[in-house]
């Protein structure tokens, strides 16, 4: 399909290169040609006045009539050679800028095929679990209440991790649509990740997490909303994966214009190879599906990522495996 396309744009390139090619082609021909049929009267007039034995004066201009016929073929040859060159050169330069116009649109439609398919992947996992404890179930008599009940509880699970993730995805959608208005107003930066820490006090309680707060005065420009949605993913994960240490520290600061928000964390870290990737949609590092099974969906860092850039701002992160992670906000 890209391939036609490029064709399409290098033909369209081509056309245009070579209409201007050839008007210019033109315009010289007929003008050169002009010139040399006023060459071409004189000299005849010239050559009659030799003829009738009338004094002609001294000139340098070609003797012979002959002379300009070749000159016109010559020019004519001239052009259509340079014409040909351009239309090779373009013809390979447009294929190429065809290319580099279409590269990032291909890139793109190979991401969303991606997504989608993670997507339906990441859902029938819950699906087929559903349906298959629900016909198991049916098939058995003699189910007591409490088995019943069990399955209920189960099934519940499936469905809420379905719902998660539906609402990770519409979450994302939300905020990677550039089109998608958000109210930008001066939000104080101590406030709203407070906010989102009181968002996340039960799930610290119950992992039996410390969050330290170091906050030092600080202001943005954005959304209330998405930063603390984006606060709350990253205090999310440093208490999912902070696993070795028992406390995690939240930081707000001001260094130079930019208001800056960091959540440390003394847990399983991130392996080098890992750390490129981790903003990606549904990417989990090995040790994170591997050991443990520390539930996820490999979204939350992409929609973070997203936020960080409605705002303007860049999020990076340093880490060290067995030691722990630093993600920092900077807007
Ligand atoms: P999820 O946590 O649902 O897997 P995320 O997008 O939030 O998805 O994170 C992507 C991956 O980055 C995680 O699977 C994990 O491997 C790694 N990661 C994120 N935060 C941390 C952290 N604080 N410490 C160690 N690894 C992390």
């Amino acid at each position: 399909m890209f391939e036609k396309a490029r064709i399409r744009l290098t033909t369209w390139y081509l056309l245009i290169i070579m209409g201007v090619s050839v008007s210019f082609s033109l315009g010289i021909y007929f003008e050169v040609n002009q010139e040399l049929g006023r060459i071409d009267t004189f000299q005849r007039a010239r050559i009659q006045r030799i003829i009738d034995g009338i004094p002609v004066p001294p000139v340098t201009l070609p003797q012979d009539v002959d002379a300009i016929a070749e000159a016109r073929a010559r020019i004519i040859l001239i052009l259509a050679a340079v014409n040909v060159l351009i239309l090779l050169a373009s013809g390979a330069g447009g294929y190429f800028l065809a290319g580099q116009t279409l590269d990032p649109i291909a890139q793109m439609m190979k991401e969303q095929k991606e997504f989608v398919s993670n997507a339906s992947h990441e859902l029938r996992t819950p699906i087929t679990s559903l349906k298959t404890e629900i016909e198991v179930a049916l098939r058995d008599k003699k189910m007591t209440v409490t088995e019943a009940r069990d399955l209920f509880q189960s099934n519940l699970e499936d469905v809420n991790n379905m719902q998660k993730l539906s609402n990770y995805l519409l979450e994302l959608h939300k905020y990677e649509d550039s089109e998608q208005n958000f109210v930008r107003k001066k939000v104080d930066l101590v406030t709203t990740v407070a906010k989102a820490i009181d968002k996340i006090s039960t799930i610290a309680k119950n992992a039996n997490v410390l969050i330290i707060s170091k906050f030092k005065p600080a202001t943005v420009l954005g959304d209330e909303g998405s930063l603390i949605e984006l606060a709350t993913i990253l205090i999310d994960n440093a208490i999912k994966y902070g696993k070795g240490g028992r406390k995690i520290i939240v930081r707000v600061d001001r260094v130079g214009k930019n208001s800056v928000f960091s959540v440390q964390d003394f847990g399983v870290g991130i392996a080098p190879a890992d750390i490129p990737h981790i903003f990606d949609r549904f990417y989990r590092a090995e040790a994170s599906r591997s050991k443990e099974k520390i539930e996820g969906y490999g979204l939350g860092l992409s929609i973070a990522k997203s936020i960080v850039d409605q705002h303007g701002g860049i999020i990076s992160v340093k880490s060290k495996e067995g030691k722990g992670s630093t993600f920092t906000v900077t807007i």
